[in-house]
């Protein structure tokens, strides 16, 4: 596996709308590797999620780190988050519930703002084996699945804000604004 390169706003592909993968490639090597190339570079900074795009790959794939409560989790073990590949993923709201919370974005560093998103939708999508698969996402989750989203069709999390007021440098969102640390 290989630490990828980054891309960082400005660069044009992270402003494209970029191709779905044919459903017949998911299995085949190149996107199996993209897969793990992706994980392993989000894992590297500290990332919850990570879209094709934002190394450089003009595809509708995505990784993040999912993270559940386990009830039977034991003592002194390290709780590893799960993670999630979504190939040509579609959303869709569930209610009307809209909450603002923090972003930033691998692409956009050092950098934090509240942004408005559905509190809960349903995606549609391939898994890395292929299959298609539906499922529901709500609170922390659904926003990740969002943000990454919207990367696939070149939107950044800045265009989503309601207003500025709150975009801040990591340093002053620790001081005066913290609840949780995480890049996108
Ligand atoms: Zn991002």
């Amino acid at each position: 596996m290989s630490i990828l390169k980054v891309s960082r706003m400005g660069h044009p592909v992270l402003r494209k709308k970029v191709r779905p993968v044919p459903p017949a490639e998911i299995t085949a090597a190149p996107i199996q590797r993209l897969i793990d190339d992706m994980t392993q570079t989000m894992l590297e900074y500290n990332g919850v999620g990570l879209a094709a795009p934002q190394v450089h790959e003009e595809l509708r794939v995505f990784v993040a780190q999912i993270f559940r409560d386990h009830d039977d989790e034991e003592e002194g073990e390290t709780r590893k988050p799960e993670i999630l590949a979504l190939i040509n993923p579609e959303i869709k709201p569930v209610g009307r519930h809209i909450v603002e919370d923090w972003e930033g974005c691998l692409s956009i560093p050092d950098v934090r703002g509240l942004v408005p998103r559905h509190r809960d939708i349903s995606v549609k999508a391939f898994d890395r084996t292929g299959r298609p698969i539906e499922m529901q996402a709500s609170g922390f989750m659904a926003r990740v699945i969002q943000h990454e989203t919207d990367h696939l069709d070149g939107v950044l999390f800045l265009d989503r804000m309601k207003s500025l007021d709150s975009l801040s440098f990591i340093e002053e969102y620790a001081r005066y604004h913290a609840k949780r640390e995480h890049e996108e």
